[in-house]
């Protein structure tokens, strides 16, 4: 590792501990507390994700690590701080926000996400570490690290978009969850994931954006090697709401115990949004779970999704099996 790793590193280890210290033992934290244990976080919960807490208009993390020997330039580099550029103290990025830490796979600590308490207009909900020599979201899954070897008992990796799902299904009894952090399902997340486990399902918020996200996930695990099936959350919900609402148990037999297929997820995001009591959506439909057919699939698989269409639509199962062999000779 090239020593300007290790001082990135370092710098990590300090600001990780001074936020936790922050939440845990000082008035200034009691607010994020307070939130915290609202959404169920237990202080157990809070010590192994190592949650923190940093201070409002700040530049107490810039000055603690003036005293622990770090240069301007270093905390600069290590994202925690930002120097103006003409001139002026230098200030720490995260302020008055929980501080979630981010690990690399080998479970150091690399960066962070900060959330704000309460939403104000002008302020994203989530503030991550800026692209760092140590920190690049395309290679980091968040739990990464303690995913990898609750997988070795689960057999496989629960895929999330929000880390604070991951956190929940891990009060839930689910340790083997992972989440991207914000960005889009890169080759080196999926290469990380396909060394821990043969099996991921993918569980995205039930809103838009999140069958969104579910669909361009399925694609990729589709021309790839690690098998997927997708959980799907009702109700516009997210994983975490759903846990709030329905309790643990609920999520790991109904949500997490009962994935859906790439095929039969494929049928049921064409399905959305349609009236199969419309023909013009009928044939649409048709349409999409055909060329969804079309791809890699088994005899078996075809016949399977075939019949089932044939149910949805009240159209002959022979009269979809030829309408498929016309396409696929196109
Ligand atoms: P919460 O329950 O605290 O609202 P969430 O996990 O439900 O959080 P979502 O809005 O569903 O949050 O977003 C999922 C993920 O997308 C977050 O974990 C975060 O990584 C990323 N994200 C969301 N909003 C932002 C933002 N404004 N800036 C950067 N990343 C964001
Ligand atoms: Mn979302
Ligand atoms: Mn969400
Ligand atoms: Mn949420």
């Amino acid at each position: 590792m090239p020593p300007q790793h290790r001082r990135l590193l370092e710098a990590h280890t300090f600001a990780a501990e001074f936020y936790q210290h922050l939440l845990l033992n000082t008035v200034e934290g009691e607010e994020a507390l307070e939130y915290l244990t609202g959404r169920g976080f237990t202080p157990e919960a809070i010590e192994r994700f190592g949650v923190g807490y940093s201070l409002g208009n700040s530049d107490s993390l810039a000055r603690l690590l003036a005293r622990k020997g770090f240069s301007e330039e270093e905390m600069a580099e290590a994202g925690l701080v930002i120097v103006p550029e003409h001139g002026g103290k230098p200030f720490d990025r995260f302020r008055n926000r929980i501080m979630f830490p981010l690990h690399d796979p080998n479970g150091r600590t690399v960066g962070f996400s900060g959330r704000v308490i309460q939403k104000a207009d002008n302020e994203p909900k989530y503030l991550n570490s800026p692209e760092t020599p140590i920190f690049n979201k395309g290679e980091i899954l968040y739990n990464y690290h303690n995913a990898r070897l609750a997988a070795r008992k689960s057999g496989n990796v629960i895929l999330f978009e929000g880390f604070m799902d991951v956190i929940s299904a891990d009060l839930a009894g689910i340790q083997s969850g992972v989440a991207i952090m914000g960005t889009a399902l890169s080759d080196k997340h999926l290469a990380l994931l396909g060394r821990i486990t043969r099996q991921v399902v993918i569980c995205t918020d039930g809103d838009d954006a999140g069958w969104e996200a579910a669909r361009r996930f399925s694609r990729l695990f589709k021309s790839g090697r690690t098998d997927a099936t997708v959980a799907v959350i009702p109700d516009g919900m997210d994983p975490d709401d759903y846990i709030r609402k329905y309790g643990g148990g609920q999520f790991r037999e109904q949500v997490i115990g009962q994935p859906h297929t790439l095929l039969s997820f494929a049928m049921m995001y064409a399905k959305r949004g349609k009236n199969l009591n419309n023909e013009n959506d009928i044939l649409q439909y048709i349409h999409e779970v055909l060329a969804e057919l079309a791809g890699n699939t088994t005899p078996v698989e075809r016949d399977l999704y075939l019949n089932q269409l044939s149910r949805e639509t009240g159209v002959s199962a022979e009269a979809l099996t030829a309408q498929f062999r016309k396409a696929e000779a196109r």
